[in-house]
């Protein structure tokens, strides 16, 4: 409990999306034994409303929920820009949490779990959402001009321009683009991008979850002007970020 305890002035709200009672009553429990706030949301109908009430800062969502399920939930969640989300699932399967991934949510637990491991994660990544919201190092906007198209990230408000149009970025896809033009022309590695856009040590995040967001990420800084890929891939060693000379 010391690393929790460590840091009391985190105040933060946690939706907790499950069907089962018993589940979702031990999670809030804990989320509220470590200082956090907790609502309850018993289906998928009930935490999109929530969501828009009491804007929470993290979500808990159980995949395997009655009528509208946590697929479609997340799908929801992502296409408003929502909270940061940590996926419950008792299915445990590879493709879940590949979907689930790809989907934009930023964490996973296979049930069964400990309440007291998920109030950690949930923890870590508030923190690294609230860090991520403080542009003190980086100043609020970054610009640079991608084989004479321009790029504009605006870091408070988590908003990518390119050529003029905003360009839709899962929360991840954001936090890969911030790290490279924080670090343009610096090769960084598979393992330092684990370590500096995921900051994860869950065995499920490997090097292939990189490998696909570089990916995406290429193709969605792409225009109809110029198909010029700004992130190059050195065989064996990692990427590198390279705009226009300025
Ligand atoms: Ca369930």
């Amino acid at each position: 409990m010391a690393a929790l305890d460590s840091q009391p002035e985190l105040k933060a709200t946690v939706l907790v999306v499950e069907d089962d009672e018993a589940i979702r009553k031990g999670v809030c429990d804990r989320l509220i034994a470590e200082g956090l706030e907790a609502i309850p949301a018993a289906d998928g109908h009930a935490a999109l409303a929530a969501v828009t009430r009491l804007a929470p800062d993290l979500v808990v969502l159980d995949l395997g929920l009655p009528s509208l399920s946590g697929f479609e939930v997340l799908r929801r969640l992502q296409a408003t820009g929502g909270p940061p989300v940590i996926l419950l699932s008792g299915l445990g399967s590879e493709s879940d949490r590949v979907l689930g991934l790809e989907m934009g949510a930023d964490d996973y637990v296979t049930k069964p779990f400990s309440s007291r491991e998920l109030a950690v994660r949930a923890r870590n990544l508030l923190r690294r959402t609230m860090f991520r919201e403080n542009p003190a190092e980086v100043g609020d906007h970054y610009n640079c001009s991608i084989d004479g198209v321009q790029l504009d990230v605006d870091f408070p408000r988590r908003c990518v321009m390119l050529d003029g149009g905003e360009i839709a970025l899962t929360p991840r896809e954001f936090d890969l683009l911030a790290c490279f033009v924080r670090h343009p022309r610096q090769v960084l590695s598979k393992p330092q991008l684990l370590e500096l856009v995921w900051e994860a040590q869950e065995g499920w995040v490997g090097e292939a979850t990189v490998t696909e967001h570089v990916r995406r990420l290429r193709l969605k800084l792409q225009t109809e002007r110029s198909k010029a890929n700004c992130i190059d891939t050195l065989w064996g060693v990692g990427y590198r970020f390279e705009p226009d000379p300025s």
